[in-house]
């Protein structure tokens, strides 16, 4: 596919202007000022447009769109004990696979084209992702409350039926990480078989972190001062490439120890908002040269998967709480939720729009009113851009959305049946 006369945000995110760019295959074949001589199949006319590379969103619950707007305006535990964990204890895979894929649907409209998810169920996660066409790297969460060794935990025998069936599967788009769900929901004994149990299959780590002031409050009683991030860190938990959700509660030694592990710290602004967790400190993470990522976390705490309200809202809000204009340019911003996520991922040659890349990729509209003028490309991308500006989604050189409808997806479909998941459980609790 050949995009013709359209400004590109480039490798460096820097925006350049009236190019071309083609696509061959799944990867991104040619970029430049004059149209290429070779033929490269459907021409799309990009006056007006934008392409930047597809989003990435870097923690998510796939399955638990079928849970927005069950549970609202509650305080943290009682959400979670009252509410979210008495209507997930009723969902099987079918629930998991509808709930998925309608958030894999979404995701793709608003030009997401992978998620690092958590949940249960994989072979129907896997299928929801199979389907969908998008990128993802997905994990078993683990939970353990009591003495068992993770090798008797029925997560560790799914693992070891999903890793060697699903792990780089449709070619490549889909990956299995591992995952503790969290340090208040597990053991050191199930911790550390976990970080043993990572390094021998060399799989990717993804966590839950520092959410919330009680949670690190408990972990430091529970573990003789520690931190959660000293806590993992010393149980061996980042000596495989990790994921760590929201990062929230990060007391000083924490950032080192994130930097010097290569953990990507995953900022969700709209979750730590709504669920009252508090403010992360982005700006000392960006000084401190973590990998940030964002990513909106579920679609019961959001309430929705559009990343580029967490853009915005990254690029803003984290202003505000340091007092300062200057903490986050509109670059970095869009950098964590592309390339950084990608990075996350353990996906080279991924996250930006450059030649031999893989094609994931958005194109915008910029003749919106909201869209103009344009004095500086980034700043409208992060600051102005709605949703309607978002033309297409491409994954591996595939168009997957394009105005409004999905290529692959029988979108219908897929909102009846999430509705019908979502009836048949709350007739059950
Ligand atoms: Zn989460």
């Amino acid at each position: 596919m050949l995009f013709k006369n359209i400004s590109i945000i480039d490798e460096n995110f820097e925006c350049q202007n009236n190019m071309f760019l083609a696509t061959k295959d799944n990867i991104i074949a040619y970029i430049g000022k004059e149209k290429p001589s070779e033929d490269f199949g459907r021409e799309y006319d990009g006056t007006g447009k934008v392409i930047i590379p597809g989003l990435y969103n870097s923690h998510a619950h796939a399955p638990m769109s079928i849970l927005r707007g069950y549970a609202e305006n509650l305080p943290l535990s009682e959400w979670l004990n009252n509410r979210i964990f008495p209507f997930e204890a009723k969902m099987v895979g079918e629930d998991i696979y509808n709930g998925a894929l309608l958030s894999f649907a979404e995701g793709l409209k608003f030009g997401t084209v992978s998620s690092t998810e958590m949940y249960y169920w994989g072979e129907y996660l896997g299928r929801a992702v199979e389907e969908s066409g998008i990128k993802c790297n997905i994990s078993l969460s683990v939970l353990c409350f009591d003495n068992s060794s993770l090798y008797d935990l029925p997560i560790y025998k799914e693992n070891e039926t999903i890793i060697p069936k699903l792990h780089k599967s449709s070619n490549g788009r889909l990956k299995v990480d591992l995952s503790l769900h969290a340090e208040y929901t597990s053991t050191p004994k199930v911790v550390s078989e976990m970080a043993q149990y990572a390094k021998q299959k060399a799989l990717n780590m993804h966590i839950h972190l520092s959410e919330t002031k009680a949670e690190v409050e408990g972990c430091k009683q529970r573990h003789n001062g520690q931190t959660p991030a000293e806590y993992f860190n010393s149980l061996g938990i980042f000596d495989v490439p990790t994921t760590a959700a929201h990062c929230v509660w990060l007391q000083k030694n924490d950032f080192d120890i994130l930097k010097e592990k290569g953990v990507t710290a995953v900022n969700c602004p709209i979750s730590n908002l709504k669920l009252a967790s508090g403010f992360c400190n982005v700006k000392k993470l960006l000084d401190n040269g973590v990998n940030i990522a964002l990513g909106t976390d579920s679609a019961a705490s959001n309430n929705n998967l559009n990343l580029f309200e967490e853009l915005k809202l990254f690029a803003t809000l984290y202003k505000a709480t340091n007092y300062d204009a200057t903490a986050i340019t509109p670059q970095q911003a869009l950098r964590c939720a592309t390339l950084n996520g990608a990075i996350s991922q353990g996906r080279e040659n991924c996250g930006k729009i450059k030649v031999g890349n893989c094609a994931d990729i958005v194109v915008i509209n910029t003749d919106s009113p909201n869209m103009q003028p344009i004095h500086n490309m980034l700043n409208n991308i992060v600051y102005s851009l709605s949703s309607d500006d978002i033309l297409l989604t491409m994954v591996d050189g595939e168009v997957l959305y394009e105005n409004g409808e999905y290529t692959k997806l029988d979108i219908e479909k897929i909102i009846f049946n999430a509705n019908e998941s979502t009836k048949k459980i709350l007739k059950q609790l």
